[in-house]
């Protein structure tokens, strides 16, 4: 029903462009797409979709949020491995941080970009079956946690997919995600952080749409059922088109995709990371961040109002 010729996409696409106007020379044609692919070639749609984008992105003043880089130094929101404008690091009790950031990091349990898929797509790994769920729905506001979620997603978006993109010779705006589920529990069933959740469902769905390859829920026990039916219909169908659910049996899926030396050896792949403490994507402990210092501000924003302030002026700490 959605399938269209290369002609009629090109033909969407400059209606696309027409309709929301020519004032917007910084667009490439494949931002455009995606918003097009994200309402099944509506032009309508996709209009009204991307200019609440533009104007959400202009209120909220998305493009001063500071992205960490090899250049500018900025402490990194989560762990990362493999690239090459940012080095392998961890999140950690870093001064620039805000109190917010360090909370989520620590109740969150671990999540790393690392490396790349076998069609070049970015690779996040996340430990799911770490997240303190309750902790996370009692103790946050949703504000907070879309606050993280919108600055991950900028750094993704500034400084990985650019260097999948140079990869390529083409622009890449698709991440692979792995849900890890593996220690999960009827305890991470907990209301609060699923509105959490659904929260940052519809900040990335709304403002950064085809944003997503493929999803992975993997090592999925039994208590992940229950979860799955009250996530399930936060979701759009573009978006559910993508997620696999996998149990135990996950890793000849995952080495289908991703090259045994790029995944980590405990999803059946070869990775290491032995040149970093904790590998490829480290657990961390429960209240391995409690302990901010008086360098750790105490705000809702991802880094301390300085860094903020400064971003807000100095392009070097927004992009590569
Ligand atoms: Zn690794």
């Amino acid at each position: 029903m959605t399938h269209k010729s290369k002609e009629e996409q090109q033909k969407l696409l400059q209606l696309l462009k027409q309709a929301v106007g020519n004032d917007i020379p910084q667009l490439t044609d494949e931002y455009f797409l995606q918003f097009l692919v994200a309402n099944a070639w509506d032009v309508h749609g996709a209009q009204r979709q991307l200019q609440e984008t533009l104007a959400w992105r202009k209120e909220n003043d998305i493009d001063s949020i500071p992205v960490a880089t090899n250049s500018n130094k900025l402490p990194l929101l989560l762990s990362v491995r493999g690239y090459k404008y940012v080095q392998d690091g961890d999140l950690g009790v870093h001064p620039g941080l805000s109190t917010t950031t360090l909370k989520i990091g620590s109740l969150i349990g671990g999540d790393c970009f690392h490396k790349f898929d076998k069609e070049g797509h970015p690779i996040l790994i996340d430990r799911t079956g770490y997240h303190n769920s309750k902790a996370l729905g009692n103790e946050l506001t949703s504000e907070q946690i879309t606050n993280y979620q919108v600055a991950c997603q900028e750094f993704v978006g500034r400084v990985i997919m650019k260097e999948s993109s140079e990869r390529l010779q083409r622009i890449i705006h698709r991440e692979t995600v792995i849900f890890d589920c593996s220690n999960m529990g009827i305890r991470q069933f907990h209301m609060n952080a699923l509105y959490h959740l659904k929260a940052v469902a519809d900040i990335v769905q709304h403002y950064y749409p085809e944003t997503l390859h493929r999803l992975f829920i993997i090592n999925a026990p039994s208590a992940f059922v229950m979860m799955w039916k009250v996530i399930r219909p936060w979701l759009n169908p573009g978006t559910l088109d993508k997620v696999q659910i996998l149990g135990k049996d996950f890793k000849n899926v995952l080495l289908e995709h991703i090259d045994a030396e790029n995944l980590p050896d405990f999803l059946g792949g070869t990775c290491t990371c032995d040149q970093m403490p904790g590998g490829c994507v480290p657990i961390r402990s429960e209240g391995s961040l409690l302990n901010p210092t008086d360098a750790n501000e105490q705000v809702s924003t991802v880094y301390n109002t300085d860094i903020m302030e400064a971003a807000s002026t100095n392009r070097s700490l927004c992009q590569l």
